[in-house]
């Protein structure tokens, strides 16, 4: 056996890159995995799972599958893409920055909606950057210079388990040689959850409450007059937690799906910018969104740079749109304006509301991803590809938007494509297609 060392983790936005991955001299198997948190060592290694799908699949009219060869595969996503008035292309967060370059200029040719998982997630954050722009660092620095860790909606604990560990309570930096001695830990959550249990701090803020909670922050900043009891939260541990953020070197605002999917959605991220901002009056303050699929970010980078909006984009009329609440995934589907759905990178079966899901379903479709999910199960076409960052390297970018180049460390299965290859096959064919 040898040991590759430096191995990226593809599997949350935090991107570990400091895995060893055992594997077999000849390259064939992966054995061990070294150094990554219980879910990114599962990824590695249900690559090996010995039921995995190797080739596509296509649904029959009884419900069952029946095995295609890649170019039947190929040749049903293309023709559905072509033949569609408007399809959906969902997904793009958990695969390389490079499928995501082919993959637009398929959505550019055929007149797609090209949408991201932050359409569920952190959309509303991309939103509020476009309304107030964002004082944001990386990750590198906040473990080396923050001393105030303030985490907001969001459990890294379980969501990003290594987080705490490598970059936000526990590492310790140039400027923070002590560790977590020396940081203070802010929770707002209205549960107590497993990274509330490490905090010095709860603020256990009444669900849909935040944005009440973060305007009384800036109030309290401020030194002035707070009700006595704010969104739950007593007005003395607001005082008290705005100065213990105010009295810090270097204040790190973590936020999640907490905050950016409940009551007031953009609005509330507006506001925790304006915090981060008003701090600046007093020491220095950073936010970041906790992204969660490990390449979502890449996904919004790719768009942004190719069409200029990071999510929900509409290319149907010939160029870019883009407006949320339109030209996102549920609202399209929900209205009947897509007659295709195209998924690769993501699981919108499980995550997507029954009335969504019901809606792929009803249509021609065709999911690309290495497992069985519930995506594959509503969708008519299912095309198992390698694993991004274990079968095949490629770019991606971290939750601070530092691109990283994840690495190949065995080999796939014999025969299968990696989703670059089936893009860009699917790319030709459709061009053909529009040829004849
Ligand atoms: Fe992988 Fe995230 Fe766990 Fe790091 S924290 S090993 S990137 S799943």
């Amino acid at each position: 056996t040898r040991t590759v060392t430096d191995v990226i983790c593809p599997f949350c936005g935090t991107l570990c890159d400091d895995l060893e991955v055992v594997v077999s001299d000849d390259g064939k198997e992966l054995l061990e995995v070294y150094n990554a948190c219980a879910i990114g060592a599962e990824k590695f290694l249900h690559s090996q799972a010995k039921d995995r799908i190797t080739r596509p699949r296509m649904r029959q009219e009884d419900g069952s599958w029946k095995e295609i060869s890649y170019d039947e595969a190929i040749e049903y996503t293309a023709r559905m893409l072509t033949d569609a008035k408007k399809p959906l292309m969902y997904g793009w967060s958990s695969t390389n920055c490079e499928a995501q370059a082919v993959g637009s200029e398929i959505g550019e040719v055929v007149g797609a909606v090209m949408d991201n998982t932050a359409t569920v997630c952190h959309g509303t954050s991309l939103i509020a950057v476009q309304d107030i722009g964002i004082p944001s660092c990386t990750l590198g620095e906040v473990k080396n210079r923050a001393d105030r860790i303030l985490f907001w909606g969001c459990n890294p604990a379980h969501a990003h388990p290594r987080h705490m560990s490598r970059y936000s309570i526990f590492p310790r930096g140039f400027f923070t040689g002590k560790g977590h001695t020396g940081r203070k830990v802010i929770v707002v959550d209205p549960r107590p959850t497993d990274t509330a249990s490490v905090a010095d701090v709860h603020l256990q803020v009444e669900q849909g409450r935040d944005y009440e909670l973060l305007n009384a922050f800036r109030v309290a900043f401020k030194g002035e007059q707070l009700p006595d009891v704010v969104a739950g939260i007593p007005k003395e541990k607001i005082y008290e937690a705005a100065e213990t953020l105010k009295s810090g070197r270097f204040v790190i605002i973590f936020f999640g799906m907490g905050v950016t999917q409940s009551l007031g959605k953009n609005h509330n991220i507006d506001e925790a910018i304006a915090v981060t901002r008003d701090l600046n009056e007093y020491t220095k303050a950073a936010i970041m969104p906790m992204r969660g699929h490990y390449n979502v970010t890449g996904s919004g980078q790719v768009w942004g740079w190719l069409f200029g909006f990071p999510y929900a984009v509409d290319l149907s009329r010939g160029f870019a749109r883009y407006n949320p609440g339109e030209t996102t995934s549920n609202d399209l589907l929900r209205r009947d304006e897509v007659d295709a759905v195209f998924v690769l990178g993501s699981d919108p079966g499980a995550h997507f509301p029954f009335s969504s899901v019901k809606k792929i379903y009803d249509r021609p479709s065709v999911a690309i991803d290495p497992h069985e999910t519930p995506t594959t199960e509503v969708c008519k076409v299912h095309v198992p590809v390698a694993f991004v960052g274990v079968e095949v390297g490629g770019c991606a970018y971290r939750m601070d938007n530092v691109p990283i180049e994840t690495r190949k460390v065995v080999e796939p299965p014999e025969g299968m494509m990696t989703d670059e290859e089936f893009l860009k096959h699917v790319l030709a064919r459709v061009k053909e297609i529009q040829g004849e």
